[in-house]
């Protein structure tokens, strides 16, 4: 997923696909470039992925930031990108690769999912929820394209099991674009009030802590539905995350959450 930041989504790289046009694809151990694709990656996680990689993984949330990605800044941006990091070696892999393929393969990230489709965030302004565009856009060493199955970006997400993984970085990503503007006042993402926001949108056991153990219940109402589900799922408590993002960073008050008087 990356951020279109451009008046016209047409001049980004690969080609736009629209809706029910058709490209041709297909994966599978035969083919001569099998695996290439997942090294030397510039590949970000989403909010959704961890969950999904701790799930398989069998760790915690703060073990998997520590230990498998790196924290960047994008221009104008006042979050962190989070960056899967590759293994220390010649070419670059993706840590979960080994030679049988995918070894997280049922909860690999967004991202690999979608390839070859790069999906994009549309901005249109701070005000207009992103729009997901996607371009199919295999690199020239995939020999997937030649093949000919034929997908559409609908049935392609649908087969990639990928739909509700859209859907929750879709929610992230208008979260996210309020970033566009800094709402630290100067003090940086790493402000203790930026570290609690990565908390809430990335370290969910820390968050669970900090939600149950903490006075965050006498400080904040939050439907009794909402508190029962946050104490063992993870996609409750990520979606709480996110409204008490926009509750406490920018003021911003949804349905599921409010400030107690
Ligand atoms: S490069 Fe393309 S065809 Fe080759 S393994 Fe990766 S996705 Fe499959
Ligand atoms: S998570 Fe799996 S599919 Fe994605 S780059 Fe790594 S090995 Fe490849």
């Amino acid at each position: 997923m990356k951020y279109i930041e451009t008046e016209n989504p047409a001049d980004a790289p690969g080609r736009l696909l629209a809706p029910g046009e058709t490209f041709s694809f297909a994966c599978h151990p035969e083919v001569s470039c099998f695996n290439r694709c997942c090294r030397n990656l510039n590949l970000f996680l989403y909010p959704y992925d961890i969950i999904r990689l701790k799930k398989r993984l069998n760790i915690g949330t703060a073990e998997i930031i520590d230990r498998h990605t790196d924290l960047v800044l994008r221009d104008n941006m006042h979050f962190p990108s989070v960056l899967l990091r590759m293994a220390d070696n010649a070419e670059r892999t993706c840590p979960f690769l080994d030679p049988g393929g995918c070894t997280v393969y049922p909860d690999r990230p967004q991202t690999c999912r979608a390839f070859p489709v790069e999906q994009g965030l549309f901005f249109k302004d701070e005000y207009t929820p992103p729009q997901m565009l996607s371009y199919f856009r295999p690199p020239d060493f995939c020999m997937g394209r030649h093949e000919s199955a034929e997908w559409t970006v609908k049935s392609w997400e649908a087969d990639q099991n990928a739909v509700f993984y859209n859907q929750m970085t879709l929610e992230w990503a208008d979260i996210l674009r309020l970033f566009y503007a800094d709402p630290f006042g100067g003090a940086g993402p790493y402000c203790e009030k930026g570290k609690m926001a990565f908390m809430a949108a990335y370290n969910m056991d820390a968050f669970r802590d900090f939600v149950l153990k903490s006075s965050f219940l006498k400080r904040y109402a939050i439907k009794p539905r909402v508190r029962l589900k946050i104490k063992t799922d993870d996609t409750a408590l990520l979606r709480l995350g996110f409204s008490w993002i926009r509750l406490f960073v920018f003021g911003i008050k949804t349905g599921d959450i409010g400030i107690k008087k």
